[in-house]
């Protein structure tokens, strides 16, 4: 799966914006990178530049295309066997959206009981996400706040009202049946409820999951639930057939950073077991890096051997992989926001037509990263890296489906684990955490029969086998 910050990825009329166009135009490359799945960031009509602040939830944004683009861009991916997925904003919308506005013109509008509202002297809890509306007599004794969680510009809708739930529902059949979508990625699912009524969110999604099923049978919904691994489990229980595994992209970038091994596939297998127990269906959706997170190269130093090793974990671990655009060439970037949506670099010239120019990049720049006009023609480039390991991941079963358990090494720098699939021979995957070379003395008892990626490892080799630093290898088992 491959994450478009639309605004950033591909520009088709020289405005400088990316569009749905641009990502149409670019199709042909993601499916030369091996990508399977589209999720696109918010295209509804919205004011910001990321668009996580809907005011029409029936519209295209113009910055971005047309519905006419967006079916065309659905039915280009679909002949490519490329699915698309849509972010859907349904917490909040936007403090503009005409519905907001209307409430806020007093307790008698129809759309008021649409948002949630509290006089001032009873709220008690959470009090930093309850907002006065602008212009109205704060000194008043009844005057109400509304809830916007995230902040003042997007207030929170009031899922107790039947007539938000159906509402919702009807946008979620909208976009997959007009727009052709084939789901959805869900922003802020956590926070549909407030915490305390957590269970809430449960009822909701799984309404959800049920209304979209009749309305698109085989569609796939993935949740954003920023969360730990306890609270994201229940999430999975007849509601979302995905959600985002963040407790291991964690993991991922922390151990590479440590240059150590502290039980990264142990916690893995339980998170795994956790969620089967809620579902037995469940796909884990893994990442290491989103829209919302410094880039990886930035958080590994800068060290382009370690955003390789980062590639390797999380293309050989099992899950459904999420890349976030141009981690695959390796894109510098922290926070603020802005500075981890950098546009997309194709090439360097001035005159690209297909790069977007919406901001000036501060990281992603000729010098610090090279464009991927540069990185196809060098075979040591992170881009190269990226697509060697997709390729792999998609031409073993075993690593695209099968199973995964931990294998125990006698050095903590190695990181070792089993993938299995009925009916195949079993692989052992073996990365090189650290800077220095490490002997891995437990590889002779493997019943290793082939070197699939790596060093090459003798058959029956008395000799000591060596893994360079940063590196992987990955073996086929008797
Ligand atoms: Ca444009």
């Amino acid at each position: 799966m491959y994450e478009i910050f639309m605004r950033s990825f591909a520009d088709s009329d020289g405005d400088g914006i990316g569009d749905l166009k641009g990502i149409t135009s670019r199709l042909d490359y993601l499916d030369s990178l091996g990508v399977e799945g589209l999720w696109l960031t918010p295209f509804n009509k919205a004011t910001s530049y990321h668009k996580y602040d809907v005011e029409d939830y029936y519209a295209v944004d113009p910055e971005y295309g047309t519905m006419a683009d967006l079916q065309m861009l659905v039915q280009e991916a679909h002949r490519r066997d490329i699915k698309v997925l849509m972010d859907l904003v349904i917490n909040h919308c936007s403090s503009s959206h005409p519905w907001f506005k209307d409430a806020c013109s007093g307790p008698d509008s129809p759309y008021r009981d649409w948002f949630v509202w509290a006089q001032r002297d009873i709220i008690v809890s959470e009090p930093e996400h309850w907002h006065f509306v602008p212009g109205s007599d704060t000194s008043a004794p009844d005057v109400e706040k509304y809830y916007g969680f995230f902040w003042s510009g997007m207030p929170d809708f009031n899922f107790d009202n039947p007539a938000v739930r159906a509402e919702m529902k009807k946008i979620g059949a909208y976009w997959l049946t007009v727009g052709g979508v084939d789901g959805y990625r869900l922003d802020a699912a956590q926070h549909i409820y407030p915490e305390g009524e957590t269970s809430k969110n449960h009822v909701w999604w799984r309404e959800f999951r049920k209304s979209m099923d009749e309305v698109k049978p085989g569609f796939f919904m993935v949740g954003e639930i920023a969360n730990k691994n306890e609270v994201v489990a229940p999430y999975l229980q007849g509601g979302m057939h995905a959600a985002f595994n963040f407790d291991l992209a964690t993991d991922i970038l922390k151990e590479i950073n440590a240059e150590e091994d502290h039980g990264l596939v142990y916690r893995l297998v339980g998170i795994r077991d956790l969620y089967y127990s809620y579902s037995s269906s469940y796909i884990d959706a893994t990442f290491v890096s989103n829209h919302d997170q410094n880039r990886i190269m930035t958080v590994l130093g800068d060290d382009p051997a370690k955003a390789k090793l980062a590639a390797a974990i999380l293309l050989t671990l099992p899950g459904s992989p999420y890349l976030y655009y141009g981690e695959e060439i390796g894109m510098r970037g922290q926070k603020p926001d802005e500075l981890i949506r950098e546009p997309f670099p194709w090439t360097y010239d001035a005159n690209d037509p297909l790069t977007t120019r919406w901001e000036s990049p501060v990281y992603t720049i000729a010098g610090q990263v090279n464009c991927l006009a540069a990185q196809c023609e060098v075979s040591t480039s992170v881009y190269a890296s990226y697509l060697s390991w997709i390729s792999l991941r998609r031409s073993e079963p075993c690593l695209y489906d099968g199973n995964v358990r931990p294998v125990d090494v006698s050095d903590a720098h190695l990181l070792a684990y089993r993938r299995s699939l009925k009916g195949q021979q079993d692989i052992i995957v073996l990365h090189n955490l650290s800077h220095v070379a490490v002997e891995a003395t437990d590889a002779r008892s493997w019943g290793i029969v082939e070197t699939l990626a790596g060093p090459a490892y003798t058959v029956g080799s008395k000799d000591r086998f060596i893994v360079p630093p940063f590196s992987t290898c990955v073996f086929r088992l008797k």
